[in-house]
């Protein structure tokens, strides 16, 4: 199955087939929310008089505030790769230069860039916990400009282009068609494992590695975690 992480949703996975699997997209605009009463809590903070119980108080409800959106990203997050994993073992995304994207500005693509780092390491350590494969195609596939019919690449898509159409009639949205040529470039990989670009040594590397241990470092769940650790609140 292929994963994008797409313009218009935070994720997209599909079957090389051409079919939908899911498609998420409501949490980002609830921390997107969140986010925006953080920046309004930290103004306030930030007037009150140093030394005063106003600010004291105003400490504290940013530090509440701060705890409430960490815990819905990261609840978010784990219900998504949950359900990802949960369903398919072969699972292929692509491989995002993430500190060029949070660069971003905007502030709806900048919590969702990060999340989609941590997002991409939970499907990765999942994975390894079921026995499951996760394959990184390069980041100069053109996986929204491909078309799947007749592989022709349209290098005229603009990222303001929500769907993509071909001279062979394909017309598919934009965030599908590129989960749609994850998946088949899973499949092409698959044939042909005796020819390895530059570049995929380093997946199958970690794939060896992750499938080998049960990583337990800081964040990382156990594998019956269904995602709903709940860190409390500072004392206020
Ligand atoms: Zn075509």
């Amino acid at each position: 199955m292929g994963i994008d992480r797409g313009l218009s949703a935070f994720v997209v996975a599909a079957h090389a087939d051409g079919t939908e699997v899911a498609r998420i997209t409501d949490s980002p605009k609830a921390l997107a929310a969140g986010m925006k009463q953080q920046r309004r809590l930290a103004k306030s903070l930030s007037r009150k008089q140093k030394g005063s119980h106003n600010r004291r108080d105003a400490a504290a409800k940013l530090g509440r505030h701060h705890h409430h959106v960490a815990n819905t990203r990261r609840h978010f997050l784990h219900q998504a790769s949950n359900a990802l994993v949960k369903t398919h073992d072969r699972l292929v995304t692509e491989n995002l230069n993430v500190s060029g994207m949070l660069a971003n500005r905007r502030l709806a693509r900048a919590i969702s860039d990060a999340g989609w780092a941590e997002f991409a390491q939970q499907l990765k350590y999942k994975l390894a916990w079921r026995g499951g494969t996760i394959m990184i195609a390069d980041r100069w596939y053109p996986s929204s400009k491909l078309c799947p019919r007749c592989v022709v690449i349209d290098r005229d898509l603009t990222l303001a282009d929500r769907v993509v159409t071909c001279s062979c009639g394909y017309s598919a949205d934009r965030d599908l068609n590129a989960a749609v040529n994850l998946a088949r470039r899973g499949e092409k990989h698959h044939l042909e494992p005796r020819t390895p670009k530059h570049g995929d040594r380093a997946t199958h590397a970690r794939r060896r590695d992750g499938a080998d241990q049960h990583p337990t470092s800081a964040g990382e769940t156990s594998p019956n975690d269904a995602g709903t650790d709940v860190h409390t609140a500072p004392a206020a």
